[in-house]
């Protein structure tokens, strides 16, 4: 007997929108109606075990058959089956959450032709509607009768009785009419198939089969290949690989094989620089296999890169990248995360509020710092290597968190430093290395290694044997003001005007020369009143006869910086002070020839602009400068 039944109201809305739409993505019936046959299976195997022996244990499979002539696709399983009323619960009516969230999405969205949005949601069994114009179930439980459901999609579906041996169920699909928009034609070929099968369901734990053609090399009697003569052979073939590499035993699964793995899923030609097998069990449950790349990726600065880790749940494809998994300091990190708590039919929304993820993304950034720990202590060249492509994220991780980060990733720091050459330091190793007088972790900034090191102030430093740490990246004084201080030791610039190693002695002599001087200075002062905030004496040059030094924590270094940054009209300004060095003999004949004003004024603009040079900086007005220079050479052969 054949009954027809109307479809609950919210199912027909959800069916309409399947039957019209053109969404692009519409491959994805495949992988749902292949994951309910794998929930099907899963079933029965449950009810198997807890049967005594009268649910025969039997091997599963699943099965894509494809029939050209009447364009069907079939996808069968020998699962547990429905009884009449599961067809009318289960399919008949929407039941489940995910497609709940979509209806009323869906009655939200003002454009009702939206179709992205099926994309972000996983609307199970009703997603064969977008490629079907009518769909055929027919399915036997182990001790029931076998049953034919019947539908196309629009407002009822028919139930009758129907002759199938084997438990399980089949869904046929009959394929719409190719288009000029959309071809669905190429549901029914071999190569697009195992494209998808591949693409979703790779890892599904049973095998999907199918009959494949293959061209193989003509035998002849004697059991010879004869050359250039080929056949077509049709085998069954699976599909899927089934285990997930993550899903092996840790123990089982070789380093090599997860590199290949790597390559392979994220199109490396190198094997990565550390990669993670992570199994977490306890109040959140989930498999992760964590990559960081030994290079940086050619698009990561790229504004096409996406961040994020593909998400699994038990073994199948929900999202290719969920950029909620990793924070954004750790975007060069690939990967996956398989959690048994995500559900298929999850909205975009649903995870990303999601707590679970949250939680699972926390719990992975500290992994993913940890082990780069470990990786400092173990091969320090390798992390060294893992640095330069990346560490520059990590103070940005610092920075972009206003220091929130700080305990979590200061020890992953390292710098060049004035002490140790052109090797990394730890702040660690630069606080244990640090002489019992010194106050402070010094630094000095700069565009290149070597232009820090010619900074005059850094020659007292060296005088002195204290390391200073050598910063040639922009995001590096941004990153150590966040830092504030490494275990409990503040970080100083040493072109901070408050920087100084200096003993009593020396503090006495610079007060006496500033007061012998005071006209002097603030001669200078009054011609530099545009550029400086201060003159001062100083007693942090060796050589240099002056140099410039800042206030208020904004370095010249942090002004270029914030100044190239778009829509700056060179707004910002770090508060000057130029200090001039007694010692210099250029001093001591200011300081004696008491000069004209307007001797000392034109001295005092080249000996800005020698500061500007030596600190590393581009001076205001090359042409000003030399016409200077020139006039006093002049002078010195008048005389
Ligand atoms: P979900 O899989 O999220 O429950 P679907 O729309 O994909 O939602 O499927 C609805 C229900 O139909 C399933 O929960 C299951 O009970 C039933 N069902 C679908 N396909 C099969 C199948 N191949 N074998 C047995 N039951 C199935
Ligand atoms: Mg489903």
């Amino acid at each position: 007997m054949k009954e027809t039944k109307e479809f609950q109201t919210e199912s027909k809305e959800i069916l309409s929108l399947m039957i019209n739409s053109i969404y692009s993505n519409n491959e994805i019936f495949l992988r749902e109606l292949i994951s309910n046959a794998s929930d099907a299976i899963d079933k029965y195997k449950f009810n198997a075990l807890k049967s005594d022996g009268k649910l025969p244990i039997i091997d599963h499979e699943i099965r894509l058959s494809v029939d050209k002539n009447t364009r069907t696709l079939t996808i069968s399983d020998n699962g547990i089956g429905m009884t009449k009323n599961d067809l009318i619960n289960n399919l008949g009516t929407i039941a489940k959450s995910g497609s709940k969230a979509f209806v009323k999405k869906l009655k939200e969205a003002t454009d009702k032709n939206d179709f992205n949005i099926i994309g972000q949601f996983g609307v199970g069994f009703y997603s064969a509607f977008m490629v079907a114009d009518k769909v055929e179930v027919l399915t036997k439980t182990a001790n029931g009768k076998a049953f034919l459901f019947t539908s196309d999609g629009k407002d009822s579906y028919t139930i009758e009785d129907a002759k199938k041996e084997e438990t399980g169920t089949n869904i046929t699909i009959y394929l719409k009419k190719t288009t000029n928009e959309i071809n669905y034609d190429k549901y029914l070929e071999e190569y697009t198939l195992k494209g998808i099968v591949k693409k979703y369901s790779d890892y599904i734990r049973y095998p999907i089969k199918m009959l494949c053609s293959h061209q193989k090399k003509k035998i002849d009697e004697n059991g010879k290949e004869l050359d250039n003569e080929y056949e077509t052979i049709i085998e069954d073939e699976t599909l899927n690989s089934m285990i997930p590499l993550w899903r092996k035993n840790k123990s089982e699964v070789k380093d090599e094989e997860l590199n290949n793995f790597y390559k392979e899923k994220f199109n490396d030609f190198e094997d990565p620089l550390v990669s993670l097998f992570v199994r977490v069990d306890g109040n959140i449950t989930y498999d992760a296999l964590l990559y960081i790349p030994s290079h940086v990726p050619y698009d990561l600065y790229s504004d096409a890169y996406e961040k994020g880790l593909e998400l699994y749940s038990k073994g199948v494809f929900i999202k290719e990248k969920c950029p909620e998994l990793v924070p954004d300091y750790l975007k060069f990190v690939k990967g996956l995360v398989d959690s048994p708590d995500f559900n298929l039919n999850i909205s975009r929304e649903i995870l990303q509020q999601s707590p679970m993820m949250k939680k699972i993304s926390e719990n992975i950034e500290k992994k993913i710092v940890s082990r780069l720990g470990e990786l400092m202590k173990e091969d320090f060249d390798k992390y060294t290597k893992f640095f330069e492509a990346f560490g520059e994220h990590l103070k940005f991780g610092i920075y972009s968190t206003y220091g929130a980060k700080k305990d979590l990733l200061e020890n992953l720091l390292v710098y060049h430093s004035l002490v140790n050459e052109d090797k990394y330091i730890s702040l660690k190793e630069y606080k244990e290395k640090m002489l019992s007088e010194q106050k402070y972790i010094y630094y000095a900034s700069g565009d290149s290694l070597d232009s820090i090191k010619l900074l005059p102030q850094i020659e007292k430093y060296r005088k002195m044997g204290i390391d200073v740490l050598l910063l040639d990246k922009k995001i590096d004084e941004f990153a150590i003001m966040m830092l504030r201080d490494y275990d409990k030791i503040e970080f100083k610039s040493i072109t901070d005007e408050s920087a100084n190693e200096i003993t009593e002695e020396e503090k006495k002599k610079i007060e006496t020369v500033t007061n012998e001087n005071m006209r002097l200075l603030d001669t200078i002062k009054e011609a530099l009143k545009s550029e400086v905030d201060d003159v001062v004496i100083s007693s942090k040059l060796v050589d240099a006869p002056v140099c410039l030094s800042t206030k208020d924590g904004l370095s010249l270094e942090m002004e270029k910086t914030l100044n190239e940054q778009p829509g700056m009209n060179n707004e910002v300004k770090a508060q000057k002070v130029l200090e001039i060095n007694p010692e210099h003999d250029l001093f001591k004949i200011l300081s004696t020839i008491q000069a004209d004003d307007d001797t000392i004024k034109e001295y005092a603009s080249i000996l800005f602009d020698e500061a500007m040079i030596l600190e590393g900086r581009e001076i205001k007005n090359r042409g000003e400068f030399i016409s200077k220079l020139n006039s006093l050479m002049i002078k010195a052969f008048k005389k």
